[in-house]
């Protein structure tokens, strides 16, 4: 308390002029300063002007009343320290005051014992939250130490950005990046490999509460190199007992991310027509079948290819198969997909919703290969097209053979043509 004391400042906010000055000579032996108002109109003036540790107010004031200066007080600074009086007994008046949140109440004329201890209550929240503060200081300068990117967080708010993530943004330290009201948000690209357009925090929210427990990667633009990749990085989080601050910190994993993504390219590719292979081709119709979208399946096989092998060569024919591929590709749309099913055989998954949208397309296909050139063969190649929609609810192996059945047919009625399976 004496050191508390040597530092108090109070603000007594008291119409009566008597219970006013008694309130302020009682008090005038715990703090250093006290200071008076009349009414709540010149009670948040000198509030706001002097900053008291501790706010002394009736609950009935003039002008402003004292239940409107606390909810007042209480709004700019949650942590306030706030003594209501109350004369006269008002259930009505005393339980709004209990809902303003108040550190103490005290009838008047105020008991000086009660007075005090009330004080002194005060007193020792408000030298915890400095400790607090304190303990907050020595985290960030113990975070700037840190040679990564790191955050403190409270809850879902960034509290502090260390200075090695607020330079990666361009800026020198937490407190310049919050003067431009920036916050890591408005770098986020991506989190877990999923387009970023969260709220303030709710990125937080995400990797703290991930029910599956994952590895998180992040991905932020620098925007001092905005043409430059977004960079990734690892974010793990370290909570701190007893309290909701927790740490992030953040690992650059871009050439990691990168080197991922070439493999897993490779995997899912065929090396020889770039096109996506057999396994990932049935997987990415897996998921179409699930998101229950419309879709066709186009399937195409080359015309007597096996002649062309045995004719020009078997390197030949595998630069018709790389053509074909990027013919085929370059009259697609961008939203569907071609994979080579084998051999000379390829799908292409068309996501459309007119039934005969993905016919139209197949013969646009079908007419651009027989008009191409291909290296090293002066005849025509052509392909013949198998064409099937899928029906809600239709199983794969149900639709592959009806495509594979239309293309088929398309052969038997004598190649270079398309065949709808319509069902
Ligand atoms: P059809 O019109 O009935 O489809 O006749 P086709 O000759 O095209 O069919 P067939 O299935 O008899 O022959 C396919 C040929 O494709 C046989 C195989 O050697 C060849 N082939 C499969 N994969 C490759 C490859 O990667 N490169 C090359 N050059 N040829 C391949
Ligand atoms: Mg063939
Ligand atoms: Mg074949």
């Amino acid at each position: 308390m004496s050191r508390a004391r040597r530092t108090l400042s109070v603000l007594v906010v008291q119409q009566e002029d008597y219970e006013r000055k008694r309130l302020a000579e009682l008090l005038s032996g715990a703090a250093a300063e006290v200071r008076t108002a009349r009414d709540g109109r010149e009670g948040l003036n000198r509030y706001h002007a002097a900053e008291p540790d501790i706010l002394v107010t009736d609950i009935l004031l003039p002008r402003l009343d004292g239940l409107d200066l606390i909810r007042a007080v209480r709004r700019d600074r949650a942590d306030a320290q706030i003594i209501a009086t109350f004369g006269p007994y008002n259930p009505k008046t005393l339980l709004q005051a209990v809902e303003c949140d108040v550190q103490a109440f005290l009838r008047l004329p105020v008991n000086p014992g009660r007075l005090l201890a009330a004080v002194r209550r005060c007193a020792r929240n408000i030298a915890m939250h400095r400790r607090l503060a304190q303990a907050d200081y020595s985290l960030r300068h113990m975070l700037d130490l840190f040679p990564g990117p790191a955050l403190l967080a409270r809850g879902n708010d960034v509290v502090y950005a260390n200075r090695r993530i607020c330079s990666f943004f361009g800026h020198a330290d937490h407190e310049a990046m919050s003067r431009l009201d920036l916050g890591i948000e408005d770098f986020l690209v991506s989190l877990n490999h999923e387009p970023y357009s969260g709220l303030p925090g709710e990125w937080i929210d995400a990797i703290v509460n991930d029910p599956l427990d994952r590895e998180h990667v992040v991905q932020l633009e620098n925007p001092r190199t905005p043409s430059a990749r977004p960079s990734a990085f690892a974010v793990t989080f370290n909570p701190f007992p007893d309290s909701d601050l927790r740490v992030f910190t953040f690992q650059d994993v871009s050439e990691l991310e990168e080197e991922k993504a070439r493999l897993r390219d490779e995997a899912s590719t065929d090396p020889l027509t770039r096109a996506l292979n057999r396994r990932s081709f049935l997987r990415l119709l897996d998921r179409h079948m699930f998101s229950g979208k419309p879709f066709s399946l186009i399937m195409f096989d080359i015309d007597h290819f096996k002649s062309i092998n045995d004719t020009y060569g078997h390197d030949v024919g595998d630069a018709v198969l790389r053509e074909i591929s990027a013919l085929v590709r370059e009259n697609i749309r961008e939203t569907d997909t071609l994979a080579r099913w084998g051999g000379e055989e390829f799908m292409v998954l068309a996501g459309n919703s007119a039934p005969d949208r993905a016919a139209h397309e197949a013969e646009r296909l079908r007419s651009a290969v027989a008009e191409f050139a291909f290296t090293g063969v002066p005849g025509q190649i052509t392909s013949s097209f198998g064409v099937a929609r899928h029906v809600l609810g239709e199983d794969q192996e149900t639709l592959l053979k009806r495509v594979d059945q239309a293309l088929y047919q398309a052969k038997e009625n004598g190649r270079n043509r398309i065949v709808l399976d319509e069902k």
